[in-house]
Formats: C-alpha cells, sequence, structure tokens
C-alpha cells in the first residue's frame, strides 16, 4: 500500500505574510458561531506582534505558555471546555507560534467536534468526526509541525500524536520575519529537528524519490544556514530555513523518522525535555545510526557556540533509564523505518539502556 497523504490546502509564504491573516480569515468567519479563536505564545504578550493580531470584537484569544511543558492532552480538554461554554463553536483556530502552539491549534480544532478527553484519540485515525478550519503561523522554523498529520500531546500515559488528514492544517503563513527573535540556543535546537528530519528521512526503509526530493532540498538549504561562513541567524538564512522546515516535514510524510526520535521521546516523556533539545542530547550519541551526519551535527553546535550538556545521563536513576527505554522501544514504526520489518529480533531494551547511558 502506498501512503496517500492529505497536504496542506494552502501556503501563504514570504516576508510581511503575516498582514494578509485578516483577509484570509474574512470568507471563514460566516462558519458556526462567527467567532474565531487566536492561540498565541505567551512569548508575544506585550509585544508588537500582539496588536497586529486581527482580533475582531466576537473572536477569543488565549495566551499560551508553552514553557516548561510541552503541549498535555489536559491543556487541550481545559481549552477546548471553556470555548464550548463561553461561546460555542469557533469558525476556525488560528496557532501563532512554534510548535508546541501549532500542535495545539491542530488539537483543538479536532477536539472541539469529538467527546472525552483528547487522550483518547493519541494514535492513528482514532479521531471519529472532523474538526474546523484551522490555520498555523510557525514563529520557529524546523519541527515540520506547519505540514504534518499529527498534532503531538503528553498524555496521562505516552506521548503521541493525534494522527489523521483532518489534523493538517487547512492554510498556513508563513512569514520568515516572526522568527527573528528566537533565541540562539532555540533556533539552533528547533533547526536542527529539520537536519535531523532529513537524516532520518534518508537512514531507513521507507525512504524514496518523493522523500529524497524535498529532504535533498531541505538539507541544502540547512547547511546553507548552518555550516560556513555565511551560517548564522540573518534575515536571508531565516527566509532559507522555513522552507527547510516544510520541506523537511515534507519529506517525512513519505518516510519516517527513526532512532533518534525514539530516544527523544523517552527524554521529553521522562524528563519534559523541548522535543528539537532531547533530539539534539540524542543525535550527539548515535553514530552507529547516522554515520558522518553525527560530526557534521558536532561541528555545528561548536562553530554556533550552542549549549549542550555531556554526561547528564551521571543524574538519571535506573527507573528514569528503564522508563526511557520503554517509551523509545514502543514506537514500532520508528524502529521500523530504522532498521526493517524484522527490528524486533534486533533491538533490545539493554541496547537502548546503554545508548541511554552514554548521553
Ligand atoms: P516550542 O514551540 O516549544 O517553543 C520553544 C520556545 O521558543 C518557547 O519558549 C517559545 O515561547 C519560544 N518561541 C517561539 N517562537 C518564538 C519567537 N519568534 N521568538 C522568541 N521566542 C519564541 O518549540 P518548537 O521547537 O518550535 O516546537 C517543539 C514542539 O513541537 C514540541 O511540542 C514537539 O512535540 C512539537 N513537534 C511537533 C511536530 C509535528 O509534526 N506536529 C513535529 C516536531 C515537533
Ligand atoms: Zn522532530
Amino acid at each position: 500500500m502506498h501512503r496517500n497523504f492529505k497536504n496542506i490546502d494552502k501556503v501563504c509564504y514570504g516576508k510581511g505574510a503575516f498582514n494578509q491573516l485578516d483577509d484570509i480569515l474574512e470568507p471563514k468567519r460566516v462558519e458556526n458561531d462567527n467567532f474565531m479563536v487566536f492561540i498565541v505564545d505567551n512569548y508575544f504578550k506585550g509585544k508588537e506582534l500582539e496588536s497586529r493580531v486581527p482580533l475582531h470584537d466576537e473572536d477569543l484569544i488565549f495566551f499560551e505558555d508553552v514553557d516548561p511543558h510541552e503541549p498535555t492532552t489536559q491543556q487541550i480538554d481545559r481549552l477546548r471546555d471553556t470555548i464550548l461554554a463561553e461561546k460555542g463553536m469557533p469558525s476556525g483556530v488560528i496557532g501563532i507560534g512554534g510548535g508546541s502552539i501549532m500542535d495545539i491549534a491542530k488539537a483543538l480544532s479536532l477536539m472541539v467536534h469529538n467527546e472525552g478527553s483528547s487522550s483518547l484519540y493519541q494514535g492513528l485515525n482514532l479521531v471519529k468526526n472532523p474538526g474546523i478550519y484551522h490555520l498555523g503561523v510557525p514563529t520557529t522554523s524546523g519541527t515540520g509541525a506547519e505540514c504534518s498529520m499529527t498534532a503531538v500531546l503528553t498524555g496521562p500515559v505516552k506521548k503521541l500524536g493525534l494522527k489523521c488528514d483532518w489534523t493538517v492544517f487547512n492554510q498556513v503563513i508563513l512569514d520568515p520575519e516572526l522568527t527573528a527573535s528566537v533565541p540562539r540556543n532555540q533556533w539552533f535546537y528547533t533547526g536542527m529537528d529539520c537536519f535531523i528530519h532529513c537524516i532520518e528521512s534518508e537512514s531507513g526503509i521507507f525512504y524514496n524519490d518523493f522523500s529524497r526530493a524535498y529532504g535533498d532540498q531541505a538539507l541544502k538549504l540547512c547547511r546553507d544556514v548552518f555550516v560556513g561562513e555565511n551560517s548564522g541567524q540573518n534575515s536571508e538564512n531565516d527566509e532559507k530555513l522555513m522552507i527547510a522546515s516544510l520541506f523537511g516535514g515534507l519529506s517525512l510524510t513519505y518516510s519516517e523518522v527513526g532512532a533518534c526520535h525514539a530516544f527523544s521521546y523517552g527524554l521529553s516523556y521522562v524528563f519534559g525535555m523541548r522535543h528539537g533539545y532531547a533530539n539534539c542530547i540524542a543525535f550527539n550519541h548515535l553514530e552507529e545510526f547516522y554515520g558522518k551526519a553525527v560530526q557534521e551535527f558536532k561541528d555545528m553546535v561548536a562553530f554556533h557556540k550552542i549549549d549542550l550538556p555531556q554526561n547528564i545521563s551521571a543524574g538519571w536513576s535506573d527507573e528514569e533509564i528503564s522508563k526511557m527505554a520503554d517509551v523509545a522501544y514502543h514506537l514500532p514504526h520508528m524502529w521500523t523505518h530504522a532498521m526493517g520489518h524484522d527490528w524486533e529480533k534486533k533491538l533490545t531494551k539493554e541496547y537502548l539502556i546503554e545508548v541511554y547511558r552514554r548521553m
């Protein structure tokens, strides 16, 4: 069976594209109870961008704090219940922020039409009813959440996405100017999420010409942004990284993430580590999977003087490491891609524990 991927309906890209948000929303305002819900990263509260959000009198705006925790099922349920009780059914949900906020917007757009806790729907195609119109405005570059069919949530028992065709945004606005304020370490960690997506995409059995076409181009852009003299955070590179992020995500739609993301999920689940940062912690020790790309990564860390702590496993208990190994093991699609359909014959929990101890 070949994949049959639902893409984003519409993409508006370029510096200043955010100014078109009000016009883009206008025709959608006739739907449901005629109001929009804006979910905005709390970082922007009181900043210039807040005043540029095209908020109409009837609209609702929520400034969500994504520090220190990535989105949770509880957070989605609370937002959904508040909105439905206060105002009814929104015309649409607009997420303005990094991967965390985009995932909140995606999940919320589904949950207004699905009963019970969002934790019931963590998995593939478990969502019963289509959601409402939703639009994403990334303010970081790298996650690919702008185009993916999943909204990753941490629930009471697992970190797993609400994954289905209806999760994909109806519209994204890619305005590279919005990423200019991302702090350098965060810029690197989230950017490396994209670099790692491309490396993982090409390092497994699901890789094909579709994923290669997007992945190669995304990697080339990543290298412009992170390697060599002209690398670094600047306006030209912000434009490149935003497209790298999108293409890295599209490369994955026909391929898969692999070992690094499996280890990363364990780190995020047990220690609440942010996704991009957890990827970097893991990728640094995965030469047997990713060969010279790991040295390239280490060189980028050194060149940009990024904080990447060593020997953090010294402070982890046996129980914590064991729990992470369990979380990492139970991601069969990632291991199938990385090691083949017979991965269960090759991968042991002891090996996962050994790798965590290297970190
Ligand atoms: P993030 O959204 O968690 O934000 C990281 C930090 O950057 C936060 O402190 C935030 O306030 C701040 N920030 C965001 N934009 C800023 C800006 N323009 N200026 C200054 N600060 C800014 O980080 P992220 O790396 O973009 O996303 C990680 C999240 O995305 C995780 O929750 C992860 O699970 C999810 N994710 C989802 C997918 C998907 O396909 N759905 C893919 C990868 C990651
Ligand atoms: Zn990722």
